[in-house]
């Protein structure tokens, strides 16, 4: 946070949000201010000094005519304040608004795409901007309001004040009313209520979670087939008893505070000062009945205003707490923009080198370690090691997800960092397993985006379906690449196996024609039948490019130019298939131990 003091900050926050619903729409802020005067004025003049002006003709004995006459000329100014509420709350308000989404959501997603992959796995950048995207939309129009109302509800109710003071200035003194029973006894009020609130957020997110849990899909089957329905239940009970608890103990001392905000700041006052002002009517004759009526509509008035403006400046307050998570969300600056510019690689991939690379998720928690391994045109390597020995990892460097912590990787002699970002991803297809499936058809799903004429677009999708095993079963669809996916949009979706769908991630892959392929497992979930084909036709797919694979099954391996077996992040050994069975290592011991199962 760049400033300490919570004021400053509130204030901060304020401008942010004035200066954001500035850039995305103007007309909104003014049409906002104008729609609060409009609507608090209203009532002091047409409450209080009008009815102070009709009265005090009244009293000068003119003509009924005439008074009429002034009495509608005075409404006049009334209907068109309320044409324009009218059009602020039908039309430009709801037209704003849609705007206002629009270019809210376009800066949201425009900081999610351009977000490092980091910022996904830390968890307080998570939650900011969980709560950014959560928040933002209603947050700052409403925070729009708020300021609008605090401000123009507090100049009103300085009028009042002015108002009164002219008439009696003794009166002032009701004014203190409202102020002890809003400041003090609803101050202490909304503090108990806060603490309660957070006390039993607990209870209320555990109840939330066994509500969910009891009405997903993803947990029916458990709830079936286990007793955690009887754990679940358990759960429930002893949240909400101790909900219940926690209210009742609020419960006495929160019903007398609320008791004496009430008393003081409407019964007290309202009677009072009606009580004040009919005695200076009626026993000390200082006031006429005409004043009795306009101060008692100045109070009315004058209150409401004052308990609006500070009603709004404690609802700023809260808001200013979620337009910083907002900011900060929006003020994140990547450590690799996609945008980042820089020398365009060219596409004839002579060398790519890891020099003595480093790096760690998290500080001092390494993942690689000194990684060095070069690889030259049109080789195929295989990355192999047991789980958790950094292959992705590797392969998420290389693609530029992150950047190493220590070395360089280096793509025909150039460190990639100095490669424009967009065309240096362009060299590479890849399939990653947990690669996801998009709510889409299959020709899109595979294609993403990447349109050329309907006769070139058909002939790539079913030469990459063809290459991941998967043609005869689209060709045997009834709407065959025009299937939609998933049953998000659609009940008649297609929702695919975990195999199915790893063949799609490959054919995605396929589907691209870029001079470095990298497959990340692409097989894990297929029967071996399967398995041996696909990884014969990445081979073949493969060709004169560069490959780097991953594979947990060390069959499928002993084709690739080169084997790096990797160990704790390290690479404990290289060389051909033929080379490292020579060794007798790890590898030769892993392979002859899968082979044997294969046997068996
Ligand atoms: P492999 O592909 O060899 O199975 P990975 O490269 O996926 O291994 O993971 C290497 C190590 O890095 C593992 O210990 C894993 O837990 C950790 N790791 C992987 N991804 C992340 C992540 N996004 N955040 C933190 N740690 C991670």
């Amino acid at each position: 946070m760049k400033t300490k003091r919570p004021i400053a900050r509130i204030a901060h926050a304020h401008l942010y949000v004035l200066k954001i619903v500035w850039q995305i729409d103007k007309k909104r802020v003014l049409l906002q201010f104008l729609e609060r005067f409009c609507t608090v004025y209203e009532y002091l003049i047409y409450g209080a000094i009008f009815t102070q002006v009709i009265l005090s003709l009244v009293e000068k004995n003119l003509e009924f005519q005439t008074m009429f006459a002034l009495l509608w000329a005075g409404f006049l100014p009334r209907a068109v304040i309320h044409i324009y509420l009218q059009y602020y709350t039908n039309m430009a308000s709801p037209v704003s608004d849609v705007r206002f989404l629009e270019g809210m959501t376009r800066l949201l997603y425009e900081k999610a795409c351009l977000a490092d992959l980091t910022c996904f796995e830390d968890s307080e950048f998570y939650n900011q901007y969980m709560m950014a995207v959560r928040e933002a939309k209603a947050r700052v129009p409403k925070m729009l309001y708020d300021i609008s109302d605090m401000i123009v509800s507090f100049l009103a109710a300085l009028t009042g004040f002015y108002m009164i003071w002219r008439m009696n200035r003794y009166a002032l003194l009701f004014i203190i009313l409202p102020i002890l029973g809003n400041f003090v006894f609803n101050g202490i009020l909304s503090g108990r209520l806060f603490r309660l609130e957070r006390e039993t957020i607990i209870f209320k997110r555990i109840a939330d979670y066994v509500n969910r849990t009891i009405h997903l899909a993803d947990y029916a089957k458990e709830i079936r087939l286990s007793n955690v329905f009887s754990l679940l239940g358990r759960k429930y009970d002893e949240s909400v008893k101790a909900e219940q608890k926690a209210v009742r103990r609020y419960a006495p001392v929160n019903l007398l505070l609320f008791f004496c905000f009430q008393y003081f700041t409407f019964t007290l006052l309202f009677n009072g000062s009606f009580l004040y002002a009919g005695y200076h009517t009626l026993v000390t004759g200082s006031m006429v009945f005409a004043e009795l009526a306009v101060f008692q509509n100045f109070m009315c008035t004058n209150t409401w205003d004052f308990l609006y403006s500070a009603e709004a400046a404690v609802e700023n307050i809260k808001n200013s707490f979620f337009i910083e998570q907002i900011e900060g969300f929006l003020n994140y600056e990547p450590k690799i923009p996609e945008d980042a510019d820089g020398m365009i690689p060219e596409r004839t991939i002579r060398t790519i080198t890891f020099s003595h690379v480093s790096f760690g998720y998290q500080e001092g928690r390494a993942v690689l370690k000194d990684v060095c391994l070069e690889l030259h045109a049109g080789q195929h390597a295989a990355l192999v090691g047991f789980n958790g020995s950094g292959k992705t990892t590797l392969m998420k460097l290389l693609l530029r997800l992150y950047d190493p912590d220590e070395g360089a990787i280096l793509v025909n002699g150039t460190d990639i960092r100095e490669y424009n970002l967009r065309a240096y991803r362009s060299l590479f297809t890849a399939a990653f397993q947990d690669g996801k499936i998009f709510a889409d058809t299959v020709e899109e799903n595979i294609l993403m985006g990447a349109h050329q004429t309907p006769e070139q677009d058909a002939q790539t999708v079913w030469k990459a379906l063809k290459l991941a095993g998967m043609e005869e079963e689209v060709r045997s669809w009834d709407r065959q690449e025009k299937t939609v996916l998933t049953k998000e949009f659609s009940r008649e979706g297609m929702v695919l196996s975990g195999g199915q769908s790893q063949k799609i991630i490959a054919a995605r892959a396929f589907a691209k024609d870029c001079p470095v392929a990298v497959f990340d497992e692409p097989s894990s979930a297929l029967d071996p039948i399967a398995e041996y084909s696909l990884f014969a036709n990445i081979l073949r797919f493969s060709g004169e490019r560069m490959l780097f694979f991953i594979s947990h099954r060390l069959s499928s391996v002993r084709n690739a130019d080169v084997v790096f077996f990797l160990e704790n992040g390290r690479i404990t050994e290289r060389g051909s298939h033929k080379e490292l069975m020579e060794k007798n290592g790890k590898y030769a011991s892993l392979y002859r131990t899968q082979a044997k199962n294969y046997l068996a």
